[in-house]
C-alpha cells in the first residue's frame, strides 16, 4: 500500500518525508497503523550510520504504538482493531536456549534482531530502503512487524506512553530491577540523564536506593534529573565526578552505576564511581568493534566490583509491559513528564534536531495521540 514515510535518500540527517510503496505483512507479521512513534537517540544514531553503516536510502523509529490494520495468515496473538505497541525485543519462542534460562528479550528463533536490512518500504523511484535500527519502522504512516515484537496496550493507557514504554522507558527502568536489583538503601549513580537515565532514576527511587545521582553534561538535564528522584546531579565539566560521588557515599562509591549514554570514557568514569563490590550495568553503547573496555583493570574485578549490562531492559515483554501500565497508571512513574514536545510526521527533522539540544522525548504524532 501507498503510505507517507520519513526516510533519508543516503545515511545522514537529511531527512524527507515521501510517499513510499509498503509490501503486504509476511504470514507471521501484522500491519500496524501507527499512531505515535517517541524520538530515541539510537533513531539518530541509526540515521547517520553510527550504529553501522548502510548503503542508500534509509528509514528509523523504533519506539511505535499503534493499531493492528491487518494480520497474516499465522498470526495468533493480535486480530485488527488491537491497540499495540511495538518493540525492538521479542516475546520468545518459549524452547531456544535464552528462552529456557528466562531471557525471552533475546530469543534466537523468532526473528532474529537484525538491522541495517531491506524493509519493506520502497521508493517509488524502485530504490528499496534499509530499515536502520529496528525490525519495524516508526517514522511512517504504518509499518509491518513480526508479532512476537507486539504487546497488547490496555484501552486506558495513551499511544505517546505506550511509545515511550517501547524503547526508553523499559531499557533504563527494566535494567535497573532486572540487572542492577537494588535493596533498600544502596546507592545508584547514573551517567546519563536524558529518557534512558531517567527512567533508571525512577527505577532506583522504586526500588528505594539512597542517594540517587545523576551525572550530565547539560545541567538542564540534571534539574530535570532530581525532578525524577535523584537526590544530586554532577557535572563534570565542573567537577571531579569520582571525587564527589564519593563524597556523598561516605568515601566508598555507589553500590550500582549505570551508563545510559553513548560516548567515549563513559564507561571508565562509571566503573569509578562504584564501590568496591558494586557493579556497574551498561546500557548506551556504541558500535560493537569500539567497545572493548581496556580501560577496566583486572585487579578491580578480582577485588569484587563487577561489570554487566542489558539489552533493551532485558524485560520479559508481555509479563512486565502490563505491570509498567500499572505503575503509569497508579502515578507511580511519571512518564508524561519524559514526554517534551510533539511533531508532525511532516515535521520530523525540526523533530530531530530539537532532540539534538536537550529535550528529553520528542514525541512524532502520525495517527493521533487519542486513547
Ligand atoms: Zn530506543
Ligand atoms: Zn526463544
Amino acid at each position: 500500500m501507498r503510505v507517507k514515510a520519513a526516510i533519508v535518500p543516503k545515511m545522514g540527517l537529511d531527512v524527507i518525508v515521501e510517499e513510499v510503496e509498503l509490501d503486504e505483512p509476511g504470514e507471521f507479521e501484522a500491519r500496524i497503523k501507527i499512531m505515535t512513534c517517541t524520538i530515541c537517540h539510537s533513531d539518530i544514531h541509526a540515521y547517520t550510520g553510527e550504529h553501522g553503516v548502510y548503503d542508500g536510502p534509509g528509514i528509523a523509529g523504533h519506539e511505535i504504538s499503534g493499531i493492528v490494520d491487518a494480520v497474516g495468515s499465522k498470526v495468533t496473538y493480535v486480530k485488527p482493531g488491537d491497540r499495540v505497541l511495538c518493540t525492538e525485543i521479542r516475546a520468545g519462542c518459549g524452547h531456544c536456549d535464552t528462552c529456557l534460562k528466562g531471557e525471552p528479550w533475546f530469543c534466537r528463533n523468532i526473528p532474529p534482531m537484525s538491522f541495517r536490512v531491506p524493509s519493506p518500504y520502497t521508493r517509488l523511484n524502485g530504490e528499496r530502503i534499509i530499515q536502520t535500527c529496528s525490525g519495524a519502522s516508526g517514522f511512517a504512516e504504518y509499518t509491518n512487524a513480526h508479532e512476537a515484537m507486539l504487546c497488547k496496550l490496555d484501552d486506558d493507557i495513551p499511544f505517546e506512553i505506550g511509545s515511550a514504554l517501547a524503547c526508553g522507558f523499559m531499557s533504563g527502568f527494566g535494567a535497573v530491577l532486572n540487572r542492577c536489583k537494588i535493596k533498600p538503601g544502596e546507592s545508584f549513580a547514573v551517567v546519563g540523564a536524558g529518557g534512558v537515565g531517567l527512567s533508571a532514576i525512577m527505577g532506583a527511587r522504586m526500588s528505594g536506593a539512597i542517594p540517587i545521582i545523576a551525572i550530565d553534561t547539560m545541567d538542564v538535564k540534571l534539574e530535570a534529573a532530581k525532578r525524577f528522584g535523584a537526590t544530586h546531579g554532577f557535572n563534570p565539566k565542573n567537577c571531579d565526578i569520582v571525587e564527589e560521588v564519593k563524597k556523598v557515599t561516605n568515601g566508598l562509591g555507589v553500590d550500582h552505576s549505570m551508563v545510559a549514554v553513548a560516548g567515549k570514557g563513559i564507561k571508565k568514569t562509571a566503573f569509578d564511581v562504584c564501590c568496591q563490590f558494586g557493579q556497574m550495568v551498561i546500557v548506551g553503547h556504541e558500535l560493537y568493534e569500539h567497545e572493548w573496555l581496556s580501560e577496566i583493570n583486572a585487579m578491580d574485578l578480582l577485588f569484587g566490583k563487577r561489570v554487566t549490562g542489558s539489552v533493551m531492559g532485558a524485560i520479559k515483554l508481555r509479563k512486565d509491559i502490563p505491570i509498567y501500565e500499572d505503575y503509569y497508571r497508579k502515578g507511580m512513574v511519571d512518564i508524561d513528564a519524559l514526554l517534551t514536545k510533539r511533531f508532525t510526521l511532516d515535521q520530523i527533522k525540526d523533530a530531530l534536531d530539537d532532540s539534538l539540544h536537550g529535550s528529553l522525548k520528542n514525541v512524532v504524532v502520525i495517527g493521533g495521540t487519542g486513547l
